[in-house]
C-alpha cells in the first residue's frame, strides 16, 4: 500500500478505511495499554496521532518507537476524541526503519536554542521551527519564479564562476586549480594567472547583475535567481558568505517604474505567505515573534515610503537620535540608520533613492546634480536594506568618464561597456537577497537561521 503524506491524511474523512504513514516519531506516550506516537512527515508542521493498543503489539515490540526514529505505520483512519487533533490513526501493524539511540540523538528534549541548533545543522530540519522554515523558503522560491512568469520575464542562468572583478575587488572567493604549494611565477614575480584553469584570474560571482543587464538588451524583461558569494569579514545577523539573490533587470524601466516593480514584487510574495504558509507562520508567530504576522499584512497592505537620501540625512540629523555611527550626507548609511527611519520615524517600509554617487556602484545613472545617482534601496522593518537597485547608466560616454574616474580596468568588461555601444536602452534593475526576504516572512533574528547549510567566516562545517 502506498503512503500518504500527513498533510493530506488530516484533511481526509474516509473513517475506517486503511491508510500507510511513514515519517519521523516525535513524541511517545501514554501508559501499559495505550500509546500515542505522534508522528511528522514534513509535509506538515502537524503531526499525526497513531493510537496503539499497547497489549496488542505487546511492549517490547514498541520500544525502539523513540524520538527521532523513523516508522511506518498502517491504520484506520478513526475521527479523534482527544484534544488537539480532529483525526488519527488507529495502528493495526508499525514497521521501524531506523531507531534513534534516546542516549546520544540530540534532539530527544525539546526546546533547544537557535544557537544549539547551528552546531547540529544536519538534524535541525527535524525541528518544528526549521521544518517551518524550509516549507516557507520553498515557497518563497517558486512565488519568485511564478511572479516573473505570470509578469512574462525569461529567467537567465549567469555564471556563477566570473573573469570580471569590477564590482566587489577584494570581497571575492578565488577560483584556481593551480597548486598552491608550487605556485607558477612570471618573470616579475607574480603569480602566473595565464597557467590556471581559465588562463586568468577568476572568481565566484558577487552578482548577477553585469549579465542579467546583457540578456536585458534583448529579451527586455528578465531575472536571475542563483547563489552569489562575498568574502567580505562581517559577522553580523544579515551577511552571509553564500546567499542567494533574484536580480531582474528590466529595459525600459527607469527608477520609478523600478520602485514599482520592487514594491509590487515583495508585497506578493508576502501575501503569498500568508496565504499558502499559514500553519508554518502561526507557528512561529507564537513561538518566536508574537507580532510577525501583524508585521506581514501591514506590508501587504501600506505602500512604502518614497524619499530621497538627502531627505532622509535630514532627518536623522534632526533627530536628535544618539547613533553608533555619526550621520551626514554623504556618509553610507548603517543599519541603525536604517532602521530608524522605518521603525521609528516612518513606521513603515522605506524606499530611499539617489544617493551620493560616491557611495555607490559606477555603472548608477547620474542625476543632472552631478553629486547624485538613481540608486534605490528598500529598507525594512527588523532588517534594514533588503532591495539594492538602480536606473543604469546608457549613455556610453558618462559611464566611460565614470569608469576612469574610478581607476576600473576595463579589460576584463569590454563586454558590458558594448552594450551602451549597440542598441543603448534606458534600463533598470535590482537585487533582492533572498534570504533578506526569508528573515523578514519567518521573523527570524539570523540570517544563519533561515538557510539549511550557512557560510558565514571560519564556518563550513556542513
Ligand atoms: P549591505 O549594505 O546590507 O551589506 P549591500 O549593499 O552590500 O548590502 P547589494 O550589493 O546591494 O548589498 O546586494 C543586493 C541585496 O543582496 C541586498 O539588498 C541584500 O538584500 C542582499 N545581500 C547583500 N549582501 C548580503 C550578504 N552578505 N548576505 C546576505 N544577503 C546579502
Ligand atoms: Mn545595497
Amino acid at each position: 500500500m502506498k503512503r500518504i503524506k500527513i498533510k493530506e491524511l488530516l484533511q481526509s474523512k474516509e473513517f475506517n478505511k486503511e491508510f500507510v504513514i511513514e515519517g519521523w516519531v516525535r513524541t511517545r506516550r501514554g501508559n501499559k495499554n495505550v500509546n500515542f506516537i505522534a508522528i511528522n512527515d514534513g509535509s506538515t508542521i502537524n503531526n499525526m496521532q497513531v493510537v496503539v493498543d499497547v497489549p496488542v503489539f505487546g511492549e517490547e515490540s514498541l520500544k525502539n518507537i523513540t524520538t527521532g526514529a523513523c516508522v511506518k505505520v498502517k491504520g484506520l483512519l478513526v475521527n479523534s476524541q482527544g484534544q488537539g487533533q480532529t483525526v488519527e490513526i488507529h495502528a493495526k501493524e508499525i514497521l521501524v526503519y531506523g531507531t534513534a539511540d534516546t542516549e546520544t540523538f540530540p534532539l530527544q528534549k525539546k526546546g533547544h536554542t537557535l544557537e544549539f541548533l547551528r552546531t547540529i545543522a544536519h538534524l535541525r530540519p527535524r525541528t518544528n521551527t526549521f521544518g517551518a522554515i524550509l516549507r516557507i523558503r520553498h515557497n518563497m522560491a517558486f512565488a519568485i519564479h511564478k511572479y516573473f512568469n505570470d509578469k512574462g520575464f525569461c529567467y537567465v542562468h549567469t555564471p556563477i564562476i566570473t573573469g570580471s572583478d569590477c564590482e566587489g575587488a577584494g570581497q571575492m572567493f578565488r577560483v584556481s586549480t593551480l597548486d598552491f604549494n608550487n605556485l607558477p611565477k612570471t618573470e616579475d614575480g607574480k603569480i602566473d594567472f595565464s597557467q590556471d584553469f581559465f588562463g586568468k584570474e577568476t572568481n565566484l560571482t558577487v552578482s548577477g547583475q553585469l549579465e542579467g543587464e546583457l540578456a536585458a538588451m534583448a529579451l527586455s524583461e528578465i531575472y536571475t535567481f542563483g547563489p552569489t558569494f562575498r568574502a567580505e569579514n562581517s559577522n553580523t545577523p544579515r551577511h552571509l558568505a553564500e546567499f542567494w539573490m533574484i536580480e531582474p533587470e528590466m529595459a525600459f524601466y527607469d527608477l520609478e517604474d523600478n520602485m514599482n516593480l520592487a514594491q509590487d514584487f515583495v508585497q506578493y510574495l508576502v501575501k503569498y505567505a500568508l496565504e499558502n504558509c499559514k500553519d508554518d507562520l502561526e507557528f512561529l508567530n507564537n513561538m518566536y515573534d508574537k507580532e510577525l504576522i501583524s508585521r506581514l499584512e501591514f506590508v501587504v497592505n501600506n505602500d512604502f515610503k518614497r524619499l530621497t537620501y538627502t531627505e532622509a540625512v535630514d532627518i536623522l540629523v534632526k533627530s536628535g537620535e544618539k547613533f553608533e555611527y555619526p550621520v551626514s550626507w554623504g556618509t553610507d548609511l548603517q543599519s541603525e540608520h536604517e532602521r530608524y527611519l522605518v521603525e521609528k520615524h516612518f513606521n513603515k517600509p522605506v524606499i530611499l533613492i539617489d544617493y551620493p554617487k560616491e557611495i555607490k556602484a559606477f555603472y548608477m545613472k547620474q542625476n543632472p546634480d552631478g553629486k547624485t545617482v538613481r540608486a534605490m534601496d528598500v529598507l525594512f522593518p527588523k532588517i534594514g536594506e533588503i532591495i539594492g537597485g538602480s536606473q543604469r547608466e546608457e549613455d556610453f560616454n558618462k559611464l566611460n568618464d565614470r569608469i576612469k574616474e574610478l581607476n576600473i580596468p576595463t579589460k576584463d568588461m569590454w563586454w558590458y561597456i558594448d552594450t551602451r555601444k549597440f542598441g543603448a536602452a534606458p534600463h533598470s534593475g535590482f537585487g533582492l537577497g533572498f534570504e533578506r526576504l526569508i528573515l523578514f516572512v519567518t521573523g527570524m533574528a539570523n540570517i544563519r537561521d533561515v538557510i539549511p547549510f550557512p557560510r558565514t567566516p571560519k564556518n563550513a562545517e556542513f
